[in-house]
């Protein structure tokens, strides 16, 4: 089994004589607000920090993240009104996607994995996958970390419940990923002390009004994040998307 490599640390010459076997795998986050506790890289952080932990029958080169996101919405907790959610066009993250993957497959590359950590990307991700597919003839794999966690493992490691991925910003699971993956960067003692409160449906206003999103910046309580709820979590995403690679792009 391999682990996989960073391309910004091999030489081009490591990178060409990787090229014709390997799967290039690339993170997407956001610069976005994700409570007083943690820094505005998470959405990179834990896709990046999975990547880190395939295992699989075919090399995989990690290629260099994609930080900027697609515009943040008060209704999965971001929105505007924090300052650093700084964001691009969707358009915007369609064209970078597509010409960075595009590049890669002019080079050679036949095979790709990228795995998304902002809800909002993953329209304008997969518009630009299609296109690269179809203009490349290379085949592409994209994975939200989140879609791949299954209710009785949250069941498991949350025994105080789970409320819901729609409510899920900077509160039980992306906290305690962030307690595993990087432990420094996470506050613990500025933790919100609130109330769960589930969001009501509601259509998307522009401009956006203030205070759709709780002043701390979390839609949900953090208390009962982890550092082994997150090992738990990472561990089992990262089984997931070696799966993913093993049954989509090897098989
Ligand atoms: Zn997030």
């Amino acid at each position: 089994m391999y682990s996989p490599m960073k391309m910004t640390e091999m030489s081009w010459q490591q990178f060409r004589d990787a090229l014709p076997d390997c799967i290039v795998a690339i993170a997407v986050g956001s610069v976005e607000q994700h409570g007083p506790h943690m820094p505005l890289s998470v959405d990179l952080d834990i896709p990046y920090g999975l990547l880190g932990m395939l295992k699989t029958t075919v090399p995989v080169v990690i290629a260099p993240p994609v930080y900027y996101a697609g515009a943040s919405q008060p209704a999965t907790g971001g929105g505007s009104h924090f300052p650093g959610t700084t964001s691009i066009k969707g358009y915007t993250l369609t064209q970078l996607m597509q010409d960075v993957l595009s590049d890669l497959a002019r080079q050679g590359c036949r095979r790709f994995l990228v795995v998304n950590g902002h809800f909002e990307n993953t329209a304008f991700i997969n518009e630009a996958a299609k296109e690269v597919a179809l203009s490349s003839g290379a085949k592409v794999v994209v994975a939200n970390w989140w879609e791949l966690v299954s209710s009785s493992v949250l069941d498991e490691l949350f025994p105080g419940g789970f409320p819901g991925w729609e409510v899920e910003h900077a509160s039980l699971t992306e906290t305690s990923l962030m307690l595993y993956f990087r432990p420094e960067a996470v506050h613990q003692e500025l933790v919100p002390v609130q109330a769960g409160k589930k969001h009501e449906p509601r259509p998307y206003v522009f401009p956006e009004p203030a205070g759709l999103v709780p002043s701390s910046g979390i839609l949900f309580s953090a208390e009962g994040a982890t550092k082994q709820a997150g090992e738990g979590l990472a561990k089992h995403i990262a089984e997931a998307l070696s799966e993913i690679v093993e049954d989509h792009l090897i098989s």
